[in-house]
């Protein structure tokens, strides 16, 4: 019997959240005095889980899965959790995931708890602090069931290094062809750019930039601080950016450690996306926008004076400390 933790991975490499949901696994597997055993699809290194805690990593290479698929993730992970005898999986709370969760939760009958942002609160019975109403508050919640599903929101726990040594065992899952009844059949990926689900920061611009011709300095502060670009919903839904980069209530939703608004006022819609970030700043010339009441740091100001002036000066510090 271990905690089972799902570990993600995109072209061979681990998401950043599959060290944090190890971290978390760590934590619930002392907890419960049990070892901690990882499941990878096709993950290059699955040694490297060892950094965090994982003592058993269950890697499965395979080519029938070349990209996410809900239903044989959800089928593979059940296997392995049937094989460890386990009783709790741990996994991000990533859009792939929370998909794949809900038919897990189905396959298993096992409670699940996503967007959960703190360590357990208590184990028996399992109470887990997770964010509701989009991110505007907290529930603690009890799962009752044998089986617990938990997943952790991204950078809400973090990621913690526990030097074990791991064994990585091969992991051969019986895959039916009713589990790829869909599949991606090719995927288009911007390449050389940080994902919004992804990025440590985002950059992000509101209607205030007046035009797609001005999103030049959002890219190259972006590129500077080496983050995702993002914007609101009106300057997507006006054309000037792709949908991809829309975020908010009904957009894309962003976790980051830390949160630029660029021109953006700070609508309830938005908010509610974009709220679990850990720092936000906001650059606005009207200091009665209501961003400016969530925000952490705020500077009142023109944005086509203040972004220039912000990546020259980091790209001088940058140069320094290079
Ligand atoms: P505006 O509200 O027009 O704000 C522009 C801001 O730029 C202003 O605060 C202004 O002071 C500032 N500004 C102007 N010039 C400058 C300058 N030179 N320098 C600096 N600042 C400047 N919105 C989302 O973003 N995401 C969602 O998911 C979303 N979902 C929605 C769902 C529903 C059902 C509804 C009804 C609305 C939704 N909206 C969403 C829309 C939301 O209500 C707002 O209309 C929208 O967020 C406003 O976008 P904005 O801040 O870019 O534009």
């Amino acid at each position: 019997m271990s905690v089972l933790v799902y570990t993600e991975s995109e072209n061979g490499k681990f998401k950043k959240n599959a060290f944090e949901v190890a971290s978390y696994g760590y934590l619930l597997a002392q907890e419960l005095n049990t070892e901690l055993t990882a499941i990878c699809i096709n993950a290059e290194n699955p040694k490297e889980l060892e950094n965090f805690g994982v003592g058993k990593v269950l890697n499965v290479k395979e080519a029938k899965l070349p990209s996410f698929n809900a239903m044989a993730y959800a089928n593979v992970i059940s296997q392995a959790l049937e094989q460890e005898n386990s009783s709790q999986i741990v996994l991000s709370s990533s859009t792939d995931t929370k998909y794949m969760a809900g038919i897990l939760s189905g396959k298993l009958d096992a409670g699940y708890c996503p967007n959960v942002v703190a360590a357990p609160i208590n184990i028996n019975p399992l109470t887990l602090k997770r964010a509701v109403f989009s991110n505007k508050g907290f529930a603690n919640t009890e799962i009752k069931t044998p089986i617990a599903i938990i997943g952790v929101s991204s950078n809400a726990f973090g990621v913690i290094e526990n030097k074990v040594d791991a064994e990585v065992l091969d992991f051969v899952p019986n895959i039916e062809d009713s589990d790829l009844g869909v599949a991606s059949v090719a995927i288009d990926k911007i390449t050389g750019k940080a994902t919004i689900a992804d990025a440590d920061i985002v950059v992000s611009g509101g209607r205030g930039l007046k035009g797609p011709e001005n999103w030049g300095m959002i890219e190259e502060l972006a590129n500077v601080l080496g983050a995702a670009t993002a914007c609101s919903k009106p300057v997507s839904d006006l054309g000037w950016r792709p949908h991809s980069e829309h975020v908010g209530q009904t957009g894309k939703p962003v976790a980051s450690n830390l949160y630029i608004a660029i021109g953006i006022s700070g609508a309830i819609q938005h908010l509610a996306g974009v709220n679990s970030s850990k720092v936000k700043l906001v650059i606005n010339t009207d200091p009665e926008a209501p961003f400016f009441k969530a925000a952490d740091y705020g500077v009142v100001g023109d944005a086509f004076e203040v972004v220039p002036e912000l990546i020259e000066k980091l790209k001088e510090f940058k140069a320094q400390n290079a």
